[in-house]
């Protein structure tokens, strides 16, 4: 690593110096999780087990050594970046326990080197599936520190991380710098935003969009903090962001996304204070023509309508 990097990380963590001494060395500055703690945790059965030969997968290059995996057909295809390094790969929420180890075997083949470090965005099963696989390898499993509470409270049939943080953690890997950043409780409270900065790309995983609407009523919905790490993502040197669904996304993107939250809010915030019913209400909010187009639009705009209807609900008092 050169001087200047060595001066631009300082700027950014106190610790930087861990991160300068000698020649590339994979480091973190993490804080370890006890996981003798854990070694008989109650799980649940990993509903993404079973033997899956026809699930599509696939590993693709973004650009140098960043890469994209993905598993799964069509809307139901879940994705994560993957960093490449001699010192071994970064692989962000493997998703699916039976297509773990095609993509550990994948890299291992294309790449000659083992998986070092897995990343969680958050604590949903359906993302972080399949760590276990890689742990069990070797892996360092890291996730914010609000993820360890789900993981091991819902049961989740995946690894405890070994390393959380609070607000940031930076990861050093093969000469190469990944940055983990909490912003907000948005879709969940144990969100992170993973960025690469070499590669001005970020790893928004269910809060960033795709010109898709968002999942469902918007489960472990947080909507202050959504719209604030949206400003986050726009205020960030990116052109790349995988959205851990669909196809990869841009900055417009996300603020069309941003533009769609704050005019739904809106308008069931304003629909509720004059008055209307849930029965009323739902048959009032108006779409854009933009977003009527986007991907899943017909089966997710009602849902979307119903949780941001709960949201505004829970969050609001009147005369009473
Ligand atoms: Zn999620």
């Amino acid at each position: 690593m050169d001087v200047s990097k060595c001066v631009a990380l300082a700027l950014v963590v106190v610790v930087a110096g861990v991160f300068c001494s000698g020649s590339a060395q994979a480091s973190d500055n993490g804080i370890a999780v006890d996981q003798s703690k854990y070694v008989n945790r109650a799980i649940l059965p990993d509903f993404t087990a079973t033997e899956c030969p026809d699930n599509p997968r696939a590993l693709t290059q973004v650009k140098g050594n960043l890469y994209r995996h993905t598993t799964g057909a069509g809307l139901a295809v879940h994705s994560g970046l993957v960093l490449i390094t001699e010192e071994g790969a970064l692989v962000i929420d493997p998703a699916m326990t039976c297509t773990a180890g095609w993509l550990r075997d994948e890299i291992r083949k294309r790449f000659n080197v083992g998986v070092r470090y897995v990343v969680y965005t958050h604590a949903h099963t359906d993302h972080i599936s399949g760590a276990q696989v890689l742990q069990k390898d070797g892996a360092i499993v890291v996730a914010n520190m609000r993820a360890l509470e789900p993981i091991v409270g819902e049961k989740l049939p995946t690894a405890v991380p070994n390393r959380v943080f609070d607000e940031d953690m930076m990861i050093a890997l093969g000469g190469e710098t990944v940055l983990l950043h909490r912003v907000a409780p948005s879709h969940s409270d144990s969100m992170i935003m993973v960025l690469f900065p070499k590669y001005k790309a970020l790893q928004c995983t269910d809060v960033c969009e795709s010109k898709s609407m968002p999942y469902n009523d918007f489960l472990d919905f947080y909507y202050p903090g959504w719209i604030e790490t949206l400003d986050w993502v726009a205020a960030q040197d990116i052109d790349f962001i995988d959205v851990g669904h669909y196809t990869p996304a841009t900055k417009p993107d996300e603020a069309a996304l941003r533009a769609y939250m704050v005019d739904l809010h809106q308008q069931v915030l304003d629909l509720v204070r004059s008055g209307q019913s849930w029965d009323q209400l739902y048959r009032n909010v108006r779409f854009s023509d933009e977003v009527k187009k986007w991907t899943a639009f017909d089966t997710m705009h009602t849902l979307n309508v119903m949780g941001m209807y709960r949201w505004v609900s829970n969050h609001r008092r009147g005369e009473w």
